[in-house]
């Protein structure tokens, strides 16, 4: 089992892998041929270095109401097929980075979420074949504006602003699709808590039915949904995503003020 960091060190952005507590820099193709350099004296905590997302995805799909104690707390009827909806690769940010609060858009929720990365291109795959297909876990928040996405029947607006999915903070070779624990917690507080076990589709099975409609490209992300305990963020949050044996993802929360671009 690796872990999987991208960061950014004395002025370089590149992976590295965490292996037996020590920081190997990547050279090469993550997805492909690379070699590993010397350990970074310091590891994650060297001085300057930074942990960006571990990705930069073409793009996110995800599945809604993928849990039956989130559907039911939504008030939707479980779904018979996977709702998969898109997230834009600008809504991504890493760990520690700001989730911004758009102005004037209400409520915005956490969702604490099993995600994993595509790891070679895949089109079409059979269910038993998905694993080979997948580099490995990481955490993502689907952070959703809640009163937009309950005036609209598509989601690209609610859940698309920049800043709108957190990652990381690595990804986590090795693993399967045993169960695990999903939490959110914001300020030190367990909001969300369940169990991948209580997936209505699980990973293997989203793989096959995603593949065959579009071309799943290496550092793709696929998002499984959340489970029961949505709630809202406010500025001054920290909202942190906890996957057991994968990772925590944690995010401050601020306003984004008006007049402002980024
Ligand atoms: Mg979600």
């Amino acid at each position: 089992m690796d872990r999987l960091f991208r960061i950014s060190y004395q002025g370089a952005v590149q992976h590295a892998v965490e292996r037996a507590g020590a920081l190997y820099p990547v050279s090469g193709d993550i997805f492909g041929t690379h070699t590993l350099g010397a350990a970074i004296p310091g590891g994650l905590n060297a001085t300057g270095l930074r942990v960006l997302a571990p990705v930069t995805p073409s793009k996110i799909i995800c599945v809604g109401l993928n849990y039956k104690d989130h559907a039911a707390e939504t008030g939707m009827t479980l779904p018979s097929e996977p709702l998969l909806f898109l997230k834009p690769p600008t809504a991504v940010i890493g760990p520690g980075d700001p989730i911004r609060l758009p102005p004037g858009v209400g409520r915005v929720d956490h969702e604490a979420e099993l995600a994993l990365v595509i790891g070679r291109r895949a089109h079409r795959v059979p269910r038993a074949r998905a694993w080979d297909y997948v580099l490995g876990l990481t955490c993502l928040n689907d952070v959703t504006a809640r009163e937009m996405q309950n005036t609209e029947s598509q989601f690209t607006r609610c859940k698309g602003f920049d800043t709108f999915a957190p990652v990381g903070p690595s990804i986590v070779t090795g693993l399967n699709g045993e169960p695990r624990d999903v939490q959110a917690w914001v300020n030190g507080q367990r909001r969300q808590a369940s169990n991948t076990r209580h997936l209505i589709f699980p990973i293997d099975y989203l793989v096959e039915y995603i593949s065959f409609v579009m071309t799943l490209e290496p550092g793709d992300i696929i998002s499984t949904g959340t489970p029961e305990g949505i709630g809202p963020l406010v500025s001054g949050d920290t909202v942190t995503v906890k996957v057991e044996g994968v990772g925590e993802l944690s995010n401050p929360v601020m306003n984004e003020y008006v007049g402002v671009i980024l």
